[in-house]
């Protein structure tokens, strides 16, 4: 086969270890996944009790508009019906977004570390990639402007960061904006939008009259506690959802998820409890990790990035012997650090309890 060069130097995206199968290596009765930022509350109620209910024509294409969610999310963004772009997951539209803009022609500048599908599917495209390192562990946007050249096509800002979790303050977001030319897209991916507490914040969706070249990416996935849905959406000027329209396939979300997705913008109170649920969660890793003088990145989502004494594999490996799954540093980017998910206050009591064992261990109390 003609495979693509660059294909011999990638991987298949690697899942994290499932409860079941960690239960079954280290004989566990009970293992709690805090891996992937999933929401440990669920979807609302109403949304649950609405699938157990739910009939639908399954034998029918699914709307490839989306027609019922759309036009909910428009009257909640207050942007037009043709602003919108959905996909399967907001993963999907970054290879959307790559497909229709990168090439072996083309420049693209990303954060590192930050989310793996940017370079990962620019990577694919043949696109002349360049990294830009976290300045004081946030997006150094100074640094941005600075690599765009003549070719630049697109520009990646995860904000919050996946895996650091800190937000980008809206004057220094506006002021980069601002610098970059309108040719060049800005895509701003906003998974864990909903978890911000940062009374400053400004919801970026508002920017786009004054900043018609960025679009914002957002997802069912996080705190909607629906990522088995595979729903993901992008808001951006009609003329750019326009032109990375001609790139999705036509039937991407199914009428299933479209329908949850849906039902799920109703109910407001579920996302405003899980944020504060969530804040309150966060705090408690605050404090243990001051408490115990190790560092923690400022988080604005439902993770934290937590200092771990020794080797992050081995530090994720003794919280899974003691049924805990979590991501280790050493495979984001971020040696020395574990990304944990925020889980209920049962399971972050468990999983503190723990860490404690694992600086006992290791000669840290
Ligand atoms: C989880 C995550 C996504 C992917 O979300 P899906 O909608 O489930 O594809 C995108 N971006 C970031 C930064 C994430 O952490």
């Amino acid at each position: 086969m003609q495979w693509k060069n660059v294909l011999s130097t990638m991987k298949p995206y690697k899942p994290g270890r499932s409860t079941e199968e960690v239960k079954k290596a280290y004989q566990l009765e009970k293992v709690v996944k805090l891996a992937s930022n999933e929401n440990p509350y669920g979807c609302a109620s109403s949304v649950a009790e609405f699938l157990s209910s739910a009939s639908m024509p399954f034998e029918i294409y699914p709307d490839g508009h989306g027609t019922t969610l759309r036009t909910k999310l428009a009257e909640k963004h207050g942007v037009d019906e043709s602003s919108i772009l959905f996909g399967n997951g907001s993963d999907e539209i970054i290879s959307i977004i790559t497909r229709a803009l990168l090439d072996e022609k083309v420049h693209t500048i990303m954060p590192t570390p930050t989310f793996p599908q940017y370079i990962h599917n620019a990577k694919i495209e043949g696109a002349d990639i360049t990294e830009i390192p976290l300045k004081n562990r946030h997006h150094d946007l100074d640094n941005f402007i600075g690599a765009i050249n003549d070719r630049t096509a697109v520009i990646w800002v995860c904000n919050p960061n996946n895996p650091t979790g800190s937000l980008i303050p809206n004057d220094e977001l506006e002021s980069f904006l601002e610098r970059v030319p309108q040719n060049i897209l800005v895509v701003l991916d906003e998974a864990y939008f909903e978890y911000v507490t940062d009374p400053d914040h400004v919801d970026s969706v508002t920017l786009i009259s004054r900043f018609p070249n960025i679009v914002v990416l957002r997802t069912f996935s996080k705190a909607y506690g629906l990522a088995s849905f595979r729903i993901g959406y992008a808001v951006g000027s009609s003329d750019i959802i326009t032109e990375l329209n001609k790139v999705r396939n036509p039937f991407n979300n199914n009428t299933l998820a479209v329908a949850v997705a849906s039902k799920a913008l109703e109910d407001d109170a579920f996302i405003e409890k899980c944020r504060k649920l969530n804040e309150i969660q966060r705090e408690r890793y605050k404090s243990f990790a001051f408490e115990k003088g190790l560092h923690i990145f400022d988080s604005e989502t439902n993770f934290v990035l937590i200092e771990v004494p020794g080797d992050a594999d081995e530090a994720s490996e003794f919280l899974l012997r003691h049924g805990y799954i979590i991501r280790s540093g050493n495979a984001l980017g971020t040696p020395g650090y574990v990304r944990i998910t925020i889980g209920s206050e049962e399971q972050n009591t468990g999983l503190l309890e723990a860490f404690k064992l694992l600086l006992h261990e290791k000669g840290r109390e």
